[in-house]
């Protein structure tokens, strides 16, 4: 018999697969197991508190829906959480009863999460009438929440990031770590958490502060004789917010002092939250231990902003300064600048610099001689996203059709020619490409080279539209 269990869970995920997008599915839903079915209980495996989190905050109505119409009124889910307790590294599961009502959910301890059970540790490092630390948080007041454009880029650390924010040292998120390569974001979306904690609990004292100059202040107070203040002042600290820690790399007496912090901190429920170029994996020359405890909370990372994106970050940054561009120019910009979000802040201030120096009106042959300049030095490389975009265009399709199911003929057409250019002009592997068209695999991109170029041979119409719409793409690049 085919487990009663899985079929359950099946079917509740053909109608949460015709809810939600195709990325979520596959981030949320896919990794789940199904475990046991009983009295109108499904259980369910998850792979950590986080996602166990994430799901009853955004999922729990979808869920409910689709566990009743299998189950009936009254089902209940459980969830199985694999708990990655790092101290002694096994996985445990145990497991929450959570009936799948439309509450919000709050409070950990009530269903025994195994974080942060630590009481009050008496702190003999203390000194009475010093409890409340009085400190400048150092904080950029203008990185907040609302100007930091949302987008599937970066969404889990922002809303990991807004969480920790409201409830600090209170959540699953401890330490919070945010990587991502240079200008995605980071330092950003740090001290939006710190302003928005702030905000929310004015008596926290917060402190944002760089490696380096951490790595400095702790030199000097060796150096002085005073490092145990040093200590002191940072085991203080309700929230402590350490900007780009790969720098801590070989520094191995700052690694130990730190190490000395974090534990205090977590010790004592309070908030840690770290910035790295790269993920905890690749810190290389970073104390064993201390990437471990980087571990126990959440690692996110800020990913290369889509095109949409950047077109919203655009039309942000413009709209704050008061300035107009037509659309056409804005998308120009958002193609052609895709590494990162600094970059294509440069971009449209020197565009403006440009305009306003030379008393010329901005357009889009302006933009492109800014932009040849601009991008000089980088190896052009063209996108998927820009290729889906000038062959919608050409068909006067939208990127959505290409990207859908639909089956009609002319659409499939222009989706095979566009997967064809992914494959002949940019360096993604199949398996990227597909994703990039709806989550499709690699064999029908591998398909679609093959009908383009059988076609390209036998159909001269055919191979009229494929050679214009390749010289729209070089234009539009070099
Ligand atoms: P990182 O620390 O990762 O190198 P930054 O946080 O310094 O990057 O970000 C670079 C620039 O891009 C900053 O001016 C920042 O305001 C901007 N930026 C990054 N992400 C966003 C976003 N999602 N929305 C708006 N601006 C952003
Ligand atoms: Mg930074």
């Amino acid at each position: 018999m085919s487990l009663e269990h899985d079929k359950v869970w099946s079917n509740c995920l053909k109608l949460i697969k015709d809810n939600v997008n195709p990325q979520s599915f596959k981030t949320w839903f896919e990794p789940i197991k199904s475990i046991k079915v009983e009295d109108k209980v499904l259980t369910i495996q998850v792979p950590s508190q986080f996602f166990y989190e994430w799901l009853e905050e955004h999922y729990v109505t979808l869920l409910k829906k689709a566990l009743e119409k299998e189950l009936g009124p009254g089902s209940k889910l459980e969830y199985n959480i694999i708990v990655d307790n790092s101290a002694n590294s096994n996985t445990r599961a145990y497991t929450i009863n959570v009936p799948t009502r439309n509450t919000p959910y709050n409070n950990k301890n009530e269903v025994g999460a195994p974080l942060n059970v630590n009481a009050n540790i008496h702190n003999p490092f203390i000194i009475p009438g010093l409890k409340k630390l009085n400190i400048d948080s150092q904080l950029n007041r203008n990185y907040t929440f609302d100007n930091f454009i949302e987008g599937d880029c970066n969404r889990l650390p922002r809303s990991a990031g807004f969480a920790v924010a409201n409830k600090p040292g209170g959540t699953a998120f401890n330490p919070l770590m945010i990587f991502g390569g240079v200008g995605l974001g980071k330092t950003h979306l740090v001290h939006a958490i710190g302003n928005r904690i702030k905000e929310v609990s004015p008596n926290k004292s917060v402190l944002y502060v760089s490696s380096e100059k951490f790595v400095n202040q702790y030199v000097d107070s060796c150096k002085n004789g005073n490092n145990n203040d040093f200590l002191n002042f940072y085991q203080l600290l309700d929230v402590l917010i350490v900007d780009d820690v790969q720098f801590f790399a070989k520094k191995e007496k700052t690694q130990e002092i730190f190490f000395q912090i974090f534990n205090h901190l977590h010790q004592n429920n309070k908030q840690i939250i770290i910035t790295s170029d790269r993920a905890p994996r690749d810190l290389k020359d970073l104390d064993e231990r201390l990437l471990s405890r980087f571990k126990w909370g959440l690692s996110a990372d800020l990913q290369t902003p889509d095109l949409e994106t950047r077109i919203n970050i655009l039309e942000y940054k413009m709209y704050q300064d008061g300035i107009q561009l037509n659309s056409e120019i804005i998308e120009y910009l958002a193609h052609n600048i895709d590494s990162n979000i600094r970059e294509l802040e440069g971009a449209l201030i020197s565009l403006l610099a440009q305009a306003s120096l030379n008393r010329k009106d901005i357009d889009l042959e302006l933009a492109k001689k800014m932009i040849k300049n601009f991008v000089k030095n980088a190896s052009r490389e063209i996108s998927i996203e820009y290729i889906q975009k000038l062959v919608s265009d050409y068909y006067s399709l939208t990127v959505d059709q290409l990207k859908s199911k639909t089956r009609k003929r002319e659409i499939v057409q222009a989706r095979q020619i566009s997967m064809y250019f992914a494959k002949q002009l940019t360096k993604a592997p199949l398996k990227k490409i597909g994703m990039h068209f709806g989550g499709r695999d690699h064999s029908t991109v591998i398909h679609a080279c093959q009908t383009v170029n059988d076609l390209i041979d036998t159909d001269k119409k055919f191979r009229g539209d494929v050679e214009e719409i390749s010289k729209r793409i070089k234009i539009n690049t070099y």
